[in-house]
């Protein structure tokens, strides 16, 4: 294409898809994740450890953690889309904090091809469940918008029925152990039928040592539920990998 129907091209583009054109994660040009975020971020030369989606090395079987055994074990499979870090962890927080759910448009249609390409097929999304008085502050549960993201791009029925029952504090300065500590008793199944028998995607926006998708996936499957796949925006990366963008 010459200059000039190139340059009309895009602007046709941008006149349809509106923002499209920008990366979501650093504001630049060349598509809805530049090829620069896309390597910086979401890495798609490593392999997501299948035990708690972490960031590994293409001949790493699981992370060094799960390998010790201290990763979840209710869950079939764990994958994250990319690396909680820089530009991605950006996104996430202010999705979060600054209240911006409608971002996560941006990156629906990139994170559910993604996500199909790596998960199974299964009955239903179940959203980790923010607990009422945080939903009262926050406004929204950004794992409910992840999966209602999920919904529209892919048909996924969005399967309700699972509450947080406790208000468990802020988890980031908290050990693997502390978390799951933290987190017992944390959730409740308000409607066991609507689950039972079912495979599902368990989204989150993040997941770190995995405690809370395992504390989803214990009570899921102690009603019933056959198949639990973890889904996540962001994980952290193997310990043994230099932190190759920040
Ligand atoms: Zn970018
Ligand atoms: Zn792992």
């Amino acid at each position: 294409m010459t200059g000039v129907w190139q340059e009309a091209a895009k602007l046709t583009q941008a006149l349809l898809y509106g923002d499209e054109l920008t990366c979501v994660f650093c504001g630049g040009e060349h598509g809805v994740i530049c090829p620069t975020c896309t390597s910086n971020y979401l890495h798609p030369e490593l392999k997501r450890c299948r035990k708690c989606g972490k960031l590994i090395l293409a001949e790493q079987r699981h992370c060094l953690d799960c390998e010790a055994g201290r990763g979840p074990q209710q869950l079939d499979q764990v994958t994250a889309w990319g690396h909680y870090a820089g530009g991605l962890r950006k996104f996430i927080q202010s999705v979060k904090f600054q209240a911006h759910p409608r971002r996560i448009g941006a990156i629906a249609r990139p994170f559910s091809d993604w996500a199909i390409s790596q998960l199974p097929a299964v009955d239903g999304i179940v959203a980790v469940p923010m607990h009422a008085s945080r939903l009262a502050e926050r406004g929204f549960n950004q794992a409910e918008v992840l999966a209602s993201a999920l919904h529209w791009e892919l048909g996924l029925p969005i399967l309700q029925g699972v509450e947080r029952t406790c208000p468990t504090s802020s988890q980031v300065p908290l050990s693997r152990q502390e978390r799951l500590n933290n987190l017992k008793g944390a959730f409740a199944i308000r409607q066991p039928k609507a689950i039972q028998g079912r495979s599902v995607w368990l989204v989150d926006d993040v997941t770190t040592t995995g405690a809370t998708l395992e504390a989803v996936a214990e009570i899921l499957r102690a009603n019933g539920v056959q198949a639990i796949y973890g889904l996540c925006l962001a994980a952290g990366l193997e310990k043994k990998l230099v932190p190759l963008c920040d």
